[in-house]
């Protein structure tokens, strides 16, 4: 009797689809110890049929023939402000409100954790804005989109690659004209459990709770932006990104989830019909629209992606990119799933003993010491050397 969905569950990406897809209810999301949530089979009332293994979308890939590259931002200020980058999800989101239909987006919930929910007006659109840099739990989200697309309600859903793959893998190719998918570049997501082991720590060390986390303020600038933690008091706390020990951790790849380091939804993978990034390196790209403000790079994957684009011409500033060897330079994940850092299992021999600890991190991420460097030297030096030097593997 089966206990997962997937034989090998380092490829599950957690998207969620497998709950809904299984019509027995036998199907859960279940966090592991490394905070993760995996789906787990209750064998009493599994009928092994096999179905989510044989629907599951990491064994499927469909890339789209053509894609486009645009750089654009919204060209109301406020928007921008409050958005990760140039902006773009809130006029794509309200075009789907006027539509009479409903957005599904990433939100915190009391616990700060994330989780992906259904909009029905622009103040639970304004919600959604902003990245959050820890996996959203998607199931539910999944499973009521694909119930409102039965009832012939259109729905944009946006979410991580892998997400979005696990909304097609649910729904069927049957409601193309009523859903827009929106995904953004994925550079991968942190386990929610550690996120919210490190702000137990923080409230620790504050003595109070905090009640607000924003993993992409622009006070200091879109390109250096900080993390910042509300406390109850009204108070706050601003860290850099690479101050902030958490964000530092997310960049280093210290904690994400074992599938980003082998995601293959990049380049002309992406599932969704609108992708939405950072256009990081502007200050090349196109100087002259660098702001500091956010903008962003919008990929455009189908002719549904491409005609919801022109819709929302009006609110949009949209320019063309000519120099995309320095897009692919500044923002790797377009292309490459990031790779795990080298101390990623003893971060989490650490986190599952004693929790998150700001000072574990800083200890693991510390630049190389001497003896570090000279064991980095070795291990570049070809196995063959190191054989007859007794250091090699045989
Ligand atoms: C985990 C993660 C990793 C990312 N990695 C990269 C990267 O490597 N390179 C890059 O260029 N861009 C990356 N992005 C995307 C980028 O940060 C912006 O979200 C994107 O450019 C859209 O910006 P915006 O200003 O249009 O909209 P915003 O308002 O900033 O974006 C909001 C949208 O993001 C969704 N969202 C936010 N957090 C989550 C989450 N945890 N899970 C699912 N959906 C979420 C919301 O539902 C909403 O649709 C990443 C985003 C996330 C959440
Ligand atoms: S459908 Fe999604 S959650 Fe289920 S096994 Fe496949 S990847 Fe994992
Ligand atoms: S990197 Fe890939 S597997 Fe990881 S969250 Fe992003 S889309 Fe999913």
């Amino acid at each position: 009797m089966r206990q997962t969905v997937r034989s090998n569950p380092s490829e599950c990406t957690g998207c969620g689809a497998c709950v809904s897809i299984c019509s027995h209810h036998a199907i859960f999301m279940q966090a592991n110890e490394e905070g993760f949530l995996y789906p787990v089979v209750d064998a009493s009332l599994c009928v092994e049929c096999n179905l989510c293994e044989k629907r599951c979308p990491v064994t499927q890939e469909k890339p789209w023939p053509k894609q486009s590259a645009y750089g654009a931002y919204c060209k109301q200020e406020e928007i921008r402000e409050m958005s990760s980058s140039g902006g773009i999800f809130v006029p794509l989101a309200e075009e789907m409100l006027k539509r009479g239909g409903v957005v599904f987006g990433a939100v915190f919930d009391e616990q700060l954790l994330v989780e992906t929910v259904g909009a029905f007006s622009p103040d639970e659109v304004r919600e959604m804005c902003g990245s959050k840099y820890l996996q959203s739990a998607g199931a539910d989200a999944i499973g009521n989109a694909v119930a409102l697309l039965k009832k012939g309600v259109p729905v944009l859903f946006s979410g991580t690659p892998c997400q979005i793959a696990g909304l097609r893998a649910a729904a069927g190719e049957k409601f193309a004209k009523q859903l827009i998918t929106v995904d953004f570049v994925c550079h991968g997501v942190p386990s929610p459990g550690v996120f919210r082991s490190y702000l137990n720590e923080q409230e620790k060390l504050a003595g109070q709770r905090i009640v607000r986390y924003h993993f992409r303020d622009k006070r200091k600038g879109w390109k250096d932006f900080s993390a910042v933690m509300m406390y109850e008091d009204g108070t706050e706390k601003a860290a850099g990104q690479w101050e902030d020990p958490f964000m530092r951790g997310f960049l280093s790849n210290l904690f994400l989830r074992p599938s980003c380091h082998q995601c293959r939804l990049q380049g002309r993978n992406h599932p969704a019909d609108i992708t939405i990034a950072d256009l990081w390196g502007a200050q090349v790209v196109c100087p002259e629209r660098d702001d500091d403000r956010g903008l962003s790079l919008v990929l455009v994957n189908s002719s549904a992606g491409r005609s919801f684009l022109e819709a929302v011409s009006g609110r949009i500033e949209r320019f063309k990119i000519s120099d995309t060897d320095a897009l692919l330079r500044f923002n790797p994940s377009i292309m490459h799933p990031a790779a795990a850092h080298p101390k990623r299992q003893r971060f989490f021999e650490s986190y599952i003993q004693k929790g998150f600890e700001q000072e574990t991190v800083n200890a693991l991420l510390k630049p190389p010491g001497r003896a570090e460097k000279a064991l980095i030297r070795i291990k570049r030096v070809p196995g063959a050397i190191l054989r007859r030097l007794g250091l090699g593997k045989r």
